[in-house]
């Protein structure tokens, strides 16, 4: 699978098991042809280094022996940067050649650490066998005798190391997917749902949804869908929820994965609402905004009567403007008050330089 969800996480294949395999098969034969007759001790890193450690002892060729040590320094996502407790190194290594194992090293300030403690101990011979390094992290001055892959400075998962102590399983390595932004354009039809999109669009590389444009989609192309939208859009009522909820499930995954998506024109109801919030939920996602333009109903009936001379449209006459506009407030603007309770509403004027509407929105996006 080249996607997998870790917890609230989705993470993309980066080193695949294969690499990780043939990578691993060539360090062993250095080791072993390195330390051939020494007896070296492996001292395997927990828990990160677990399958790193039982995969490359697999591949050396001379007498050996493991130890395991713990330490800890990771929480969440961000390296804490200071090991928190070390423990377990209770075999004699004086004398000895030892081969620290070790899954990952970003910061370095952990294996400067291992390495005071362990040459501390009177080793022989003490080198360092590390399957990734994070050169762009590296605080310290660190020889690492032994290195699998250098990697740039993103949070993985995979092949023994976690995220929040999951996904140790995965074979392969995996690298973080920024979590996508869900955002809700709201407003009246006519307030600049549609213009403010497109700008939207451009600067972030967002998908946008347009629920309106979909069904007139289908209108054009005469199907069923098509022809049981139009009943309703021609008298400037909403298509039934679970009809629209639907299309709006396979639309979202039709886009998906993507950096994030604009939803205008959705929901405009509150189990619309509801299932939309339930819909992210089950793919580990969540509304992250709902921007409301604001704009009086005036100016709204204006613009969209000048909209529909060039539109052609055919609810944009007056009289179904007034009908949606009803309807608009009828159905669709109590949910600024759900989506205030979620925590989630921002007010914006929706009326002034489209510069400046779009410059409010962006802020709004840029602190999410
Ligand atoms: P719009 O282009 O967003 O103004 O939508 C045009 C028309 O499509 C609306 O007046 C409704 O009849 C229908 N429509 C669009 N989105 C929805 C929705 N989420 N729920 C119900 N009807 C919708």
């Amino acid at each position: 699978m080249d996607i997998v969800q870790v917890r609230d996480l989705r993470f993309k294949v980066s080193i695949p098991e294969a690499t990780l395999k043939a990578r691993i098969a060539e360090l062993g034969a250095q080791i072993s042809k390195d330390l051939n007759g020494e007896r070296p001790l492996f001292l395997c890193v927990l828990t990160g280094a677990f399958m790193f450690g039982a995969d490359l002892l697999r591949e050396i060729t001379t007498d050996c022996e493991i130890a395991f040590i713990r330490v800890a320094s990771y929480a969440g996502t961000a390296s804490t940067g200071d090991v928190k407790q070390i423990m377990g190194l209770t075999e004699n290594v004086e004398g000895r050649s030892v081969v620290i194992v070790e899954d990952i090293i970003d910061s370095g300030l952990t294996m400067k650490e291992l390495l005071a403690l362990v040459q501390a101990k009177g080793p022989k011979d003490l080198r360092v066998a590390a399957l990734l390094v994070k050169p762009e992290k590296l605080q310290v001055d660190l020889n690492i005798d032994y290195c699998g892959f250098e990697i740039p400075n993103d949070f993985i998962v995979g092949y023994g190391l976690d995220y929040d102590g999951e996904g140790r399983n995965l074979k392969n390595i995996y690298t973080l997917i920024p979590p996508m932004k869900n955002i809700v354009i709201f407003g009246a039809p006519g307030s600049g749902k549609g213009t403010q999109s497109d700008l939207l669009v451009e600067k972030y590389g967002f998908k946008h949804i347009s629920t309106g444009d979909v069904l007139r989609a289908e209108m054009k192309a005469g199907t069923e869908l098509g022809k049981t939208a139009k009943q309703y859009i021609d008298e400037g009522q909403l298509i039934p929820d679970d009809l629209m909820i639907d299309i709006l499930a396979s639309t979202y995954d039709a886009l998906c994965p993507c950096d994030g998506v604009i939803f205008d024109g959705f929901p405009r109801t509150i189990p619309q609402a509801e299932a939309l919030k339930e819909m992210l939920a089950k793919r580990g996602a969540q509304v992250d905004a709902m921007l409301e333009l604001q704009v009086p109903d005036e100016m709204l009936v204006e613009r969209l009567v000048n909209r529909g001379k060039t539109s052609g449209r055919a609810d944009d006459n007056e009289e179904t403007i007034r009908k949606r506009l009803a309807v608009y407030h009828a159905q669709t603007s109590p949910l600024a008050d759900w989506y205030e309770q979620e925590g989630k509403r921002n007010a914006i004027k929706g009326y002034g330089e489209i510069a400046d509407i779009n410059a409010a929105l962006c802020e709004v996006i840029d602190a999410i």
